[in-house]
C-alpha cells in the first residue's frame, strides 16, 4: 500500500521507517529544501497549498495522512475528494484553533482550564477580570513549542503582553498550578476499534519537550482509564482514524485538557523502543485499515530530546542502555534534531537511574554538531 504523508520532518521520517517492515511504501510532501523524511523515502517538493504537488502526492498514494497539524484544512479536504485522508480533515480544523479546540473539549464534557476569547482590548480586560491572574494569553492559531504566548502575573505583564500580541485572535486561559504535565496517545482503526498507550509524564524547558517518562509513575489505574475514556470521546466524535495525542495538566485528582494533536507526537517517541507496537506503526496500521497492535509498555522508559544539536554519538552510545535516534537535520538553536530512549525493567529501577540519565542528557546550550 502506498502511503502519502503531508510533512517531511522527523515525524514523517519515523513514520516512513515504521512503514517498511509492514511492506508499506511511503512518500512525503515537504516544502523545505531539507527534508528529514526525504532522506529515507521518496519526496515530493512543494508547499502544502501547491495543488500540483498535492495532485502528485494523491496520484501516487492509496491513502494520505499528515505529520504536521498546520496543513491547510482546504488542502486536506481537496485531497480527501481524491484519495482517503486520515485522520479526518475536521480533526485538523479543530486542533488548529485553540478556542475551537477548548470549546470542543467542553462540548464533550472534558475538563479544561478556564478560558475566554479575546478579540479586542475590552474583551482582554473583561477576561482578565473574570479569570483573574495569573493567566496565560495565547494566539489562537500557529502556536507551538510555547511560541505566541505570555504568562500574566501582574497588571504590567498584561500591558506588555497586549503590546506584543494584541490585535490578533487570542485566548486567555487561567494559569494552572499543575502538579505535572501528562499526555495520552490513543489510536482508532478504520473499523472503530480503539487502543490507548499508558499516560506519559512530560517535562518542558522553554516551552519545548525535554523529557518524557513512560508509563507515568504514581498514577493508579483510575487516571489512565479516565484519560483513555476522554480520548475515546474525541475519537468517536470526529470519526477519527490514526493516532491522536491529548496533552493534560494534572492538578491533584483532576485532569485538565490543554491541547490535542491529530498526529503522532514527540511524547510518544519512547514507544519505538519500549512499547509492543510503536505509535508510528499503529498510526500506519490504522490509516491503512490494518488491525492495531498492542499499546502496552515493555518495561519503563525515559526519552530525552536533543535540541539544537546531537551530542557526540560515541558519548551517547557510551551508555549501553541508550537507543539513539538522529533525524538528519542541520543543527540550529531550539530545533529538535534527535532523541534518546533508555529503558529500565521496573518503576523502581527507573527512579534509581533517572538522576544519572538526567545528568547525562541534561539539556545543553546550543553546540555545533560533530
Ligand atoms: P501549549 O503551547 O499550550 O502547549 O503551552 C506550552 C506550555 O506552556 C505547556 O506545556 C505548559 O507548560 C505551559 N502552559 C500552557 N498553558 C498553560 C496554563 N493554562 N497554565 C499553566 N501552564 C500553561
Amino acid at each position: 500500500m502506498r502511503v502519502g504523508i503531508l510533512g517531511g520532518g522527523q515525524l514523517g521520517r519515523m513514520l516512513a521507517l515504521a512503514g517498511y517492515p509492514l511492506g508499506l511504501r511511503p512518500t512525503v510532501l515537504e516544502p523545505g529544501e531539507e527534508s528529514s523524511a526525504g532522506q529515507v523515502c521518496p519526496h515530493v517538493a512543494g508547499e502544502f497549498d501547491d495543488y500540483r504537488a498535492l495532485y502528485e502526492l494523491a496520484r501516487g498514494s492509496d491513502v494520505v495522512t499528515f505529520e504536521f497539524e498546520n496543513v491547510p484544512v482546504e488542502s486536506a479536504r481537496w485531497l480527501a475528494e481524491r484519495v482517503p485522508v486520515f485522520p479526518p480533515p475536521r480533526a485538523l480544523e479543530v486542533s488548529q484553533e485553540r478556542l475551537a479546540e477548548k470549546q470542543f473539549f467542553v462540548s464533550l464534557g472534558i475538563p479544561t482550564p478556564p478560558f475566554a476569547a479575546v478579540d479586542s482590548r475590552a474583551e482582554f480586560d473583561a477576561a482578565v477580570a473574570s479569570i483573574g491572574l495569573p493567566a496565560v494569553l495565547k494566539t489562537r492559531r500557529f502556536g507551538y513549542d510555547g511560541k505566541g504566548q505570555a504568562v500574566l502575573r501582574t497588571p504590567a505583564d498584561c500591558e506588555a503582553a497586549w503590546a506584543k500580541l494584541g490585535g490578533r485572535a487570542l485566548i486567555l486561559e487561567g494559569f494552572v498550578a499543575f502538579d505535572r504535565e501528562l499526555s495520552l496517545l490513543a489510536v482508532r482503526g478504520r473499523d472503530g476499534r480503539i487502543a490507548a498507550y499508558p499516560l506519559i509524564e512530560n517535562v518542558h524547558r522553554d516551552g519545548i519537550l525535554h523529557r518524557s517518562v513512560a508509563p507515568a509513575g504514581n498514577l493508579g489505574e483510575e487516571l489512565n482509564e479516565r484519560a483513555a475514556e476522554y480520548a475515546s470521546r474525541v475519537l468517536a466524535e470526529l470519526d477519527y482514524v490514526g493516532v491522536l495525542t491529548i496533552e493534560w495538566f494534572q492538578d491533584g485528582p483532576r485532569l485538565l485538557a490543554n491541547e490535542m494533536a491529530p498526529r503522532v507526537h514527540n511524547s510518544g517517541h519512547w514507544t519505538i523502543d519500549a512499547a509492543v507496537t510503536s505509535q508510528f506503526e499503529n498510526h500506519l496500521r490504522a490509516v491503512c485499515g490494518l488491525p492495531l497492535g498492542r499499546c502496552d509498555a515493555v518495561g519503563h522508559a525515559a526519552m530525552y530530546n536533543f535540541i539544537g544539536a546531537v551530542p557526540p554519538v560515541p558519548e551517547v552510545l557510551a551508555n549501553p542502555d541508550a537507543r539513539l535516534h538522529v533525524y538528519g537535520k542541520s543543527p540550529r538553536a531550539a530545533r529538535k534534531v534527535g532523541h534518546v530512549t533508555l529503558r529500565a525493567g521496573t518503576a523502581d529501577e527507573l527512579a534509581d537511574r533517572l538522576p544519572e540519565w538526567d545528568a547525562q542528557f541534561e539539556r545543553r546550550p546550543f553546540v555545533k554538531a560533530e
